[in-house]
């Protein structure tokens, strides 16, 4: 759980001052943030279900890593998990003596996708050269280029991430995953969108053994980088993928998913609240949300 949530903050403090209130109050105040761990409490144990369930497959078949399969030919079900990292810079230097030379570092942007069962994460290393921002347009490019070069071919995959309505919970990002289900690249996709500013997970565990490494390596170029991450985990944990090479030959390409869509699918409006969507083939034409509560089910059209 993270300790910066502003619901959290702010329940709790309503709780501080209503020290010297009325017993009826204070245990208001008491309950709403009682509800609100619950909220949080059944997310985390969703997620770690999911994880459970998805490493007793890897198990079961035997996976010892991520590899190129052929899309929805396995039928199991797996587990991914994706988020961006705090971008680092380089050249790098841990013994760093002076000023540097350069006045501006070089950026390098990571974002991870992380399969927590096996456990390995393959981390794209988005030279700024390379970037194509950080909206749903380059999360999309990303996670096109790990399900097809990475993923494991399972027919059924569930997805969490972050909140982030500008990357992920967005329009773009729902007609991607509706577009896989069509071109039968899945047979069943469900995103998960963790609650806001409680959204430790797997990534996270993964760069932080990364960003531990980097601290302590000389980093002169993307190369450099890209060993780090190899360097970063004893197991093989961090797989390093570069976006483009240091001589401009891009590897992971890049589409404008945003264009592509535009003709094609109607405009939708996703709440705030809504935590979950479900695609399945049988369903897809008409797509379900399922509510914070869990507990309702219905039609987006
Ligand atoms: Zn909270």
């Amino acid at each position: 759980m993270s300790d910066l949530c502003w619901e959290c903050q702010q329940n709790n403090e309503a709780v501080y001052r209503s020290a010297n209130l009325p017993d009826d109050v204070k245990s208001r105040k008491v309950q709403q943030q009682e509800s609100h761990l619950a909220v949080v409490h059944q997310e985390r144990s969703l997620y770690n279900s999911m994880v459970d369930d998805a490493r007793r497959v890897v198990v079961d078949q035997h996976i010892t890593g991520l590899s190129c399969s052929p899309p929805n030919s396995r039928p199991i079900t797996m587990h991914y998990c994706f988020d961006y990292a705090q971008q680092v810079h380089y050249p790098s230097d841990p013994l760093q003596p002076g000023p540097m030379y350069f006045l501006t570092p070089r950026k390098c942007g990571i974002f991870g996708v992380c399969c927590a069962c096996i456990p390995q994460q393959v981390n794209y290393l988005i030279d700024e050269g390379m970037c194509v921002g950080k909206g749903s347009n380059a999360v999309i490019c990303y996670l096109h280029h790990f399900f097809a070069n990475y993923g494991l071919g399972e027919t059924s995959v569930h997805l969490h991430c972050d909140n982030c309505s500008g990357q992920n919970k967005n329009k773009f990002m729902i007609w991607y995953l509706a577009w896989r289900i069509l071109s039968n690249l899945h047979t069943s996709i469900t995103v998960n969108f963790m609650i806001a500013d409680h959204t430790k997970f797997a990534p996270d565990w993964c760069f932080g053994l990364l960003k531990q490494k980097y601290r302590n390596t000389h980093i002169s170029s993307l190369t450099d980088l890209s060993n780090t991450v190899t360097a970063s985990t004893v197991k093989g944990t961090n797989i390093p993928q570069l976006a483009g090479t240091e001589d401009g030959t891009v590897i992971v390409d890049t589409y404008n998913w945003h264009k592509f869509w535009s003709h094609i699918l109607c405009h939708c409006l996703l709440s705030r609240k809504s935590s979950i969507f479900v695609f399945r083939l049988t369903t897809l034409a008409q797509y379900f949300i399922v509510s914070g509560q869990r507990t309702q089910s219905r039609p987006l059209t």
